[in-house]
């Protein structure tokens, strides 16, 4: 948990459209589609390029929950993006899953 962390604030204190054991999405604030979430873990692991500080246990449930809330906000199709690093388009800096989706 980092104090300075937006992510870390919203996993505790955010508005959750969906969570599980140790994550949660969110609503993105600034849309970018019909439907844009943000897949967010509790643990605070600031980029992809981290991935391997999450446990296989852990990146399987993560992965599935990315799966899980996008069926539960009735999307069949849809993106699912993760910008790594600022000239990538990565402004906070704590691993999310964008989930972007309901064009038709
Ligand atoms: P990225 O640019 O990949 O790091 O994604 C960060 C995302 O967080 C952007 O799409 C922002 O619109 C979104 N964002 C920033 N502040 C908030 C907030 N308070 N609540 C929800 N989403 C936010
Ligand atoms: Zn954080």
């Amino acid at each position: 948990m980092s104090d300075d962390c937006l992510f870390c604030r919203l996993y505790r204190e955010g508005d959750h459209v969906a969570a599980t054991d140790g994550f949660v999405a969110i609503r993105d604030i600034n849309p970018q589609a019909p439907v844009h979430l943000l897949v967010l873990p509790e643990r605070h692991v600031a980029t992809f390029r981290e991935i391997g500080e999450f446990t296989a246990d852990e990146t399987k449930r993560m992965l599935e929950f990315v799966a899980n809330t996008a069926a539960a906000e009735g999307l069949k199709d849809y993106r699912v993006v993760v910008n790594v690093g600022p000239s990538a388009g990565q402004t906070v800096f704590h691993l999310h899953w964008h989930v972007k989706g309901g064009w038709s």
